[in-house]
């Protein structure tokens, strides 16, 4: 669909742009992939409504099912999805929590939210398991 593959290349581009600005900050994260527990780790990813379709556009048709506190894409310990990550995962680092990236995750958000209304789809913005179960179900433009 023509709205849906606009909407992917927008994102790529928001992605690109979030990469830049990540690149002039400095940040520790040595991509341990300890974080991507979330029950363990005691964080939570919140993803949107564009980047599930971005994900399942380049992840392929069989999303996973999340079914304890781990995200189901960290195989042994590393993101097996490391290009089409969520913007919450790279942003996120374990070494502090500075402005800068809270305000990167506000812009970031703002961007997706911006999105869903240029092209009139849902504003989701979910922990990733029920993010998942909605990319299984094939509701996410729909709900
Ligand atoms: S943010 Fe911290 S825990 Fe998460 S992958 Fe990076 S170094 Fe590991
Ligand atoms: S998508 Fe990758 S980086 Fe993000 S939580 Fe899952 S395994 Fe970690």
């Amino acid at each position: 669909m023509q709205k849906d593959s606009q909407i992917i290349k927008e994102v790529n581009e928001i992605y690109l742009w979030l990469d830049e600005q990540l690149a002039e900050i400095d940040r520790s994260c040595r991509a341990c992939g300890k974080c991507c527990d979330f029950e363990a780790f005691g964080h939570r990813l919140y993803v949107t409504t564009p980047e599930l379709m971005y994900f399942a556009k380049h992840v392929g048709l069989t999303i996973k099912d999340m079914p304890s506190g781990v995200c189901p894409y960290r195989i042994s310990g590393k993101c097996s999805v490391y290009s089409y990550r969520f913007s919450g995962c790279r942003i996120f680092t374990c070494g502090d929590d500075s402005e800068q990236e809270h305000q990167l995750c506000e812009q970031a958000i703002g961007k997706f939210k911006a999105l869903c209304e240029e092209y009139n789809i849902p504003y989701h913005y979910m922990y990733l398991k029920p993010g998942l179960e909605l990319l299984r179900s094939g509701d996410l433009e729909k709900s």
